[in-house]
Order: C-alpha cells, then structure tokens, then sequence
C-alpha cells in the first residue's frame, strides 16, 4: 500500500523540532485503529517543540513517513508501539530497510519501545534502548523532557532515572506506570475509511477489567480498572456528531460494563452517529443497547465463551453456558445478522471431553442463532504477567490434531483459526529471554529455519521468570495463588472496592 486517504493528520514545518518517528510495526490498517498511537501522536504533537510523523509497515517503500514522506533514519527518537509478539521482527525489518542499525551501540538515533508486550522487554533487549512499561499518558511529558537532555548516553540516562524505564545496560527493572486519571482522549483523530473499523472515531469508556480470566494479559497490566467521565464522553460524542465522520467505535475491555451506559447508548442515539463495539461481554448485554448497535449498521457481534463451561470456569471467565445462550437469543431478537465466537483450544489440563462440550455448545448456538455463526478457533499462548505463564504451550502437533478434531465434532458450523505455527511464533516471543535477540536476528536475515535454535515454549517453567525484572504492579504470590486455583477449578472475585487481593490498588 502506497498511498493512504485519512483525515486529522497532523502538519507542522519540521525544522527546528524534536522529531519522533512513531512506528507501528504492522498494517497501516490496524494501526490507525490503535488507541495508544492515538494518543501519543497527539500528545506529542501538542507540543510546539516535537513533531512526531507516523510510520507503518505497509505505507511508502522506503519506511518513509506518513506526514512528510521523510525516511526514518532521519528521526532523532523512534518511538515503537510494541502490540503483538511477532511485530518484533516487522520492526527489526523497518529498521534496517529504513537505514537504522539494527544493535543499540552502532546507531545515533535512541529507540523506545512501548505497548502491551514491553512488558517481557527481554526478547527486543538488543535492539531497543529503552522500554516504557504503563500507559503513555502518565509519562510523555518527562519522557520529552528526557529526550531534550542531549548526546544519546544522557538521554538513556535520563530515561533511566524514571521508574518506568527498562534501559538495557544501564537499569534493567522497571515499575509500570499508570494514569490514576484517564488523560482526555484527543477529540480530532486521526480516521481514514481503510483502518479495522472504518472512519471511526475511537471512543475508550473504561481501561482495565474487574474480572480475573486467568489467560488475558490485558487483564492485569491495565488494573485497576477505570472509567472515563461521563461528562467528557458526552461532550466528544457532541462535538464529533459535528463533524464529517459520522461513526464512532466504542473500546475497552468491558463496554457494556461502563456504569453510564444507559446515557452513553441515549447520546449516541440522540447525535445518529453509527456505532459498533468490537467486542462484547455475552453477560452484560442489553437490549437497548444491541439494538442500538444493529441501528447504527453494525451487523456482526462478537463474543467469547473461550472454551467449554467447565474450561471457562476455571480461567475464571464467570459466565455459564445458560447465560452465554441467553446472550444468543437477545442478539437474534435484536436482528444481528451474523455471529462471531472466540474460542481457544490447547488449555492446560483440556482433554478430549472439553473439545466435546465446546463443540456442542457452539452447535447449539448455531441452531438457536437466526443469523450466521462463525468460530475463531486459536491455540492457547501462555502469556508474562498471567496466572498461567508458567504453563507450556500444547505444540503445533497436538495442536494441528486437536483443530482437526474440532472442526469434525463442529459438524457444519464455520470454523476459522490462527495457525498453531503462528502462535508457536507467539509463544516464543511471549515469554522468550535474552537469548532471543539472536534468535530473531537470525530468522530476519536467514529466514524461519533459524527458529529451530529458540527454546521450546512447550516448557513449563518454573523458579525465577525472566520478565519478573518488570514490576507490572501485581503480587507474584497473587499469580501463583490463581495459578493454583485453575488447577483446582475455584473461582476468584471480581475487582471491588476495598479489594487488595493483586496489589494494583494502593
Ligand atoms: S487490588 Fe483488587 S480491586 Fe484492585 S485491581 Fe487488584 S483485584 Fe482488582
């Protein structure tokens, strides 16, 4: 893709400025449908002294620039927002066809990396010369102020005096940090028809989630859970339905949770703006609300029973195959057209007879459905900072075995799934050491036979965890103690308040 079509995006003359190249390693797609490079973008470029131009894998030959069309080497800072694994060899790719060397000492430039998986910075250690670990808004403006401290040496030292900064060689632990108050999202956005969720405008009600699946990294390292004002939202939803855009998309990992969603549902109604919500939890669903949903054109709803009910219950996904039926029926009588269902496969402890019961249930919500039903089917990835990250991945054998097993007891249901030498990827990088650098250097420059020298991710591990030099701000006898619970299939509450149960609330 060569050429974008986008409104919002940001022009300032660069000379004289602090220039920051904001890389998304992965499709201009799915990364101007990112939230978290939303933001930095615009809180950077509040400043009169930064311009900050964006960058993503699949826009302009050359790794040049959305904004100038400049090439990346050009950039004093590049800051990379880190979200899926396998990204980690997208960038070392954009680094190097982008004329940035490749290890931390041979380059001029200072290289941050950011996003769900700096929280295992390990893998990447060679590569980045510091992590940021939480939320961007509670730092970005120490963090600019570190990078105007000079030469690259005083910048990572810099950097390093804040508690949040991984800085390989120089302080290697580091503390997440979070907004106690989420900052304004920025009102002009920049959309364009070709991202994941069409012209939208990205609306986060609440971060973080009150329940404990066990499996969900996002889970735990954006506790506690917090809401945005009700008044705020209002008055973006406002101001946006004067504008050209005319859709909005609702984020977060429990919308339907959001204490003021009978007011939200009545504002959106109210401005007619087209509204669609990725994803739903099937336990707090309203009517008003899916229909207001089917309203706005939103024709697929997605869920996710994860697994069997007894699978389910022990991640600590509180929600029974009674409820999740009941969900079904409010979707088919509210005129959802199609169905999605997320189920994973592959879990610690799943036996022949959970893939049984998980494809009963799915044909049973098939036959209640009026709609189309479909099934994303993806192996189970033990992720850092979960209560199961110490259990080993299933492997791509079993696990090609078990799809084909699922997909047979699903009868005729529509299935579609992540393949398990992906998420064998996945696993690697997940939970992957130091060692790893190498490992990835070699599948960049000689392609994926060198991932034969990468441990195996079907290892239980066990001891000291190599990502525990991150404080994500939840207790390791927290982690150990619903570790056990999943092995004994007992259930932990939810966030409340008063709570001190994992130690994210002070
Ligand atoms: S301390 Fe309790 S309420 Fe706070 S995030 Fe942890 S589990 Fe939730």
């Amino acid at each position: 893709m060569k050429l974008v079509r986008e409104r919002n995006a940001i022009v300032k003359n660069p000379r004289g400025k602090l220039r920051v190249a904001l890389v998304y390693p992965q499709r201009y797609r799915a990364g101007v449908a990112n939230l978290g490079m939303q933001i930095v973008y615009a809180m950077l470029n509040q400043r009169e002294e930064v311009y900050a131009e964006r960058f993503y894998l699949d826009v302009h030959e050359g790794v040049r620039s959305i904004e100038t069309r400049s090439p990346l080497r050009d950039f004093e800072v590049i800051a990379v927002c880190w979200q899926f694994e396998p990204d980690a060899l997208n960038l070392l790719s954009m680094l190097e066809r982008g004329g940035v060397p490749l290890y931390r000492g041979e380059r001029r430039q200072v290289v941050l990396a950011g996003g769900p998986c700096a929280v295992n910075p390990l893998p990447l250690a060679d590569f980045v010369d510091a992590f940021y670990i939480g939320e961007a808004e509670a730092g970005v403006g120490e963090v600019v102020e570190a990078l105007h401290a000079g030469e690259r040496s005083q910048v990572l030292e810099e950097l390093a005096s804040l508690d949040y900064f991984y800085v390989p060689g120089v302080k290697e632990h580091a503390t997440r940090v979070l907004a106690e108050k989420l900052a304004p999202l920025p009102v002009h956005q920049v959309v364009s028809e070709a991202g994941a969720f069409g012209e939208s405008y990205l609306l986060e009600v609440a971060r973080g989630c009150t329940r404990s699946c066990r499996f969900c990294l996002g889970g735990y390292i954006f506790r506690p859970r917090r809401e945005r004002d009700v008044g705020e939202v209002e008055a973006l939803v406002r101001e946006w339905a004067d504008s050209e855009v005319r859709k909005v998309a609702l984020l977060g990992a429990s919308v339907t949770d959001y204490a003021h969603l009978e007011r939200l549902t009545g504002v959106l109604s109210d401005v007619r703006m087209q509204v669609s919500a990725p994803s739903l939890r099937a336990d707090a669903l309203t009517s008003e609300f899916l229909e207001m949903l089917v309203r706005s054109g939103q024709r697929t709803v997605t869920i996710a029973p994860e697994s069997c009910e007894e699978l389910r219950l022990r991640l600590n996904k509180r929600l029974t195959d009674d409820v999740l039926m009941e969900a079904v029926r409010m979707c088919s009588e509210a005129g959802v057209r199609n169905l999605k269902l997320y189920m994973m496969y592959g879990l610690p402890g799943e036996r022949r007879e959970h893939l049984e019961a998980a494809a009963a249930l799915v044909r049973e919500v098939a036959k209640a459905f009026r709609g189309r039903v479909r099934v994303s089917l993806s192996p189970f990835i033990p992720k850092p900072h979960t209560p199961l990250q110490r259990c080993g991945f299933a492997g791509v054998g079993e696990l090609r075995r078990r799809f084909r097993l699922f997909r047979k007891l699903l009868g005729g249901v529509e299935v579609e799934g992540e393949s398990p030498r992906a998420s064998w990827v996945q696993a690697v990088i997940a939970r992957g050491g130091r060692e790893l650098g190498e490992v990835l250097l070699g599948v960049h420059r000689r392609g994926s036979g060198e991932w034969r020298r990468a441990p195996a991710p079907e290892r239980e591990l066990s001891g000291e965890l190599p990502w525990e030099c991150i404080d994500v701000r939840i207790s390791r006898g927290f982690f150990e103690e619903e570790y056990r619970r999943y092995l004994a299939g007992e259930a932990s509450p939810e966030c409340f308040p008063g709570c001190r149960r994992c130690g994210a609330c002070t």
